[in-house]
């Protein structure tokens, strides 16, 4: 079985050394291909590398919501320059209604927008913020994004998946109280699934834990978890290829 981490932060991990130990032991538990998240400038930098390091780590780049008030001026341009000269894909990068930041809407759009002049797919982070992320999305038209962790209602899965969104899940699902994670998981078209660790996670066993999930997501779904690995697999692939 070869499996897809579709949400991870590597750059997080404490030390190269710990960093290494992640993706060894990710890679033997069958993660071959790992998307790699920045959050802000200050990381940009240091995801670029690890991806250069890793073959098998995708990366892509972009300002966090929480991060939003306090990135430096020029930002926007520096992203811009990075992006021309790598294929990364845009985030992660969103709205958050718990945690507000100023300019977190204005941020989120110009984001949107440079990923739909550049056709690369954005990763998102919507948290209590579904009505404002969809007027964003269907105003910018990037050419696939992803809903990373997506805690939405199962209504709202067509919607999104009409303006071509991906929905990513981590091991929330296999927490025995959330069964509207669960209902909106079974709502998603096959063709637009994928799975995440989110690591470096407190406490989590890193990216080789991603196994657990796709067989918790099985269960959930009647399928096999070898089935859901390879359709997961492609779905990542096809959303980090090329977008024309
Ligand atoms: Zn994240």
């Amino acid at each position: 079985m070869k499996l897809f981490d579709a949400h991870v932060h590597l750059q997080s991990y404490g030390s190269a050394a710990e960093l290494d130990g992640a993706l060894r032991a990710a890679r033997d538990s069958g993660v071959e291909r790992l998307l790699c998240c920045g959050i802000s400038p200050d990381d940009w930098e240091r995801v670029l590398a690890i991806a250069g390091q890793y073959e098998s780590v995708v990366p892509c780049l972009g300002l966090h919501p929480w991060f939003a008030g306090t990135a430096p001026a020029g930002w926007l341009e520096r992203l811009e320059g990075l992006l021309l000269h790598t294929n990364c894909c845009v985030g992660e990068i969103g709205l958050d209604g718990v945690k507000e930041t100023p300019g977190q809407e204005e941020v989120f759009l110009r984001q949107l927008e440079l990923a739909a002049k550049l056709r690369r797919p954005a990763v998102i982070h919507s948290v209590k913020s579904w009505k404002r992320t969809r007027k964003l999305l269907e105003s910018a038209r990037p050419p696939a994004f992803m809903l990373h962790a997506y805690g939405g209602a199962a209504e709202l899965v067509k919607n999104f998946a009409a303006l071509g969104g991906y929905f990513s899940y981590g091991g929330g699902i296999m927490d025995p109280k959330r069964e509207k994670l669960r209902a909106a998981l079974a709502a998603v078209p096959p063709e637009r699934l994928v799975f995440e660790t989110e690591s470096p996670e407190r406490g989590a066993p890193g990216p080789a834990g991603l196994g657990e999930v796709i067989a918790a997501a099985a269960k959930v779904l009647g399928r096999s978890a070898e089935e859901l690995a390879g359709l997961s697999f492609r779905n990542a692939e096809r959303f980090c290829g090329p977008h024309s």
